[in-house]
């Protein structure tokens, strides 16, 4: 396994596996690895002879009073990991490689990237990533790119951005790998307390709960408005909690206006998370 740190080192790469013919597969990842990135990591490898994986906190999705400076950073153990996921090249830039000090450059994202969702509370988030993610590919010139469905709104930003850009790499969808309480496996969820921990499995029931009253014919509304009283009497602060249109994220009044996907936000003390179901 080939840990690589320079960016012409990796473009010389991905040039050369081409040459040879080796299909490629990218799994974009901020490190502190768990079940869900390894998920689209065995995914990728059945679907291309190359896995290239990356590990990247990327400082230009985090806001300044958000977490770019605690994230998680779990290198040793993210190395065995990769190990045995068998990826064959990790490339794992510094700050200073990827956003040199001129560096002048922001992609600017309108469509699912202005739904009213993560962008109402984080809005210089999907400009880094997408910045972020055009570098990456630019770089590994992947043939197909995984993602998590965990973070629903970034799939469908990153599959319009790719498709915009005509950066000729297949994005894959990779549904959300959950603990057995239901929590959405997330780097984040180290940061809760062992009482934190003990309720954050609430944002999952709350949205199968609602999930299961819409398939019932229970109106939409009614459902939403106790979803996210659910989700305040568990202890969290909402952000939102809302049914979307699960491709265009246009907002919807009925399952007659679907697919629908709900999608959640809510801090819990000072930790932030989000999750999402199809119904
Ligand atoms: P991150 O390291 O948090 O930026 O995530 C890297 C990739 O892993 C993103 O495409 C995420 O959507 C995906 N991912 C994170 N958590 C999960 C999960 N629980 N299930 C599936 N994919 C995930």
């Amino acid at each position: 396994m080939n840990v690589v740190k320079g960016v012409t080192e990796m473009k010389a790469l991905s040039r050369g596996l081409k040459r040879e013919g080796k299909t490629i597969a990218f799994v974009p990842t901020m490190g502190a690895l768990h079940e869900g990135h390894l998920t689209l990591m065995a995914e990728g490898k059945k679907r291309a002879d190359v896995l290239v994986a990356s590990v990247f906190v990327n400082p230009t999705q985090f806001a300044p009073h958000e977490d770019f400076g605690s994230y998680p950073r779990t290198w040793k153990a993210d190395l065995a990991k990769l190990a045995a996921a068998k990826a064959d090249l990790i490339w794992r830039p510094d700050v200073s490689a990827m956003y040199p000090q001129d560096f002048a450059t922001r992609i600017s994202t309108e469509g699912p990237a202005v739904a009213g969702l993560e962008d109402r509370f984080r809005p210089h988030f999907f400009g880094g990533v997408t910045t972020v993610v055009g570098k990456l590919f630019i770089q590994c010139r992947p043939d197909l790119a995984l993602f998590g469905q965990k973070d629903y709104q970034q799939l469908k930003v990153v599959t319009r951005m790719t498709a915009d850009l005509d950066l000729g790499v297949k994005i894959i969808g990779v549904p959300i790998v959950r603990e057995r309480d239901g929590l959405a496996m997330s780097s984040r969820n180290v940061y809760l307390s062992n009482e934190q921990r003990a309720l954050a499995p609430a944002l999952y029931r709350a949205l199968k709960d609602a999930a299961g009253r819409l398939r019932n014919g229970d109106h939409l509304e009614a459902v939403i408005a106790d979803g996210a009283r659910a989700i305040e009497d568990a202890g969290f602060s909402l952000d939102y909690f809302e049914a979307r249109h699960a491709e265009t994220l246009s907002p919807v009044g009925s399952l007659k206006d679907g697919p629908v996907r709900l999608l959640v936000a809510a801090k819990i003390g000072a930790t932030r998370l989000i999750d999402n179901l199809g119904v």
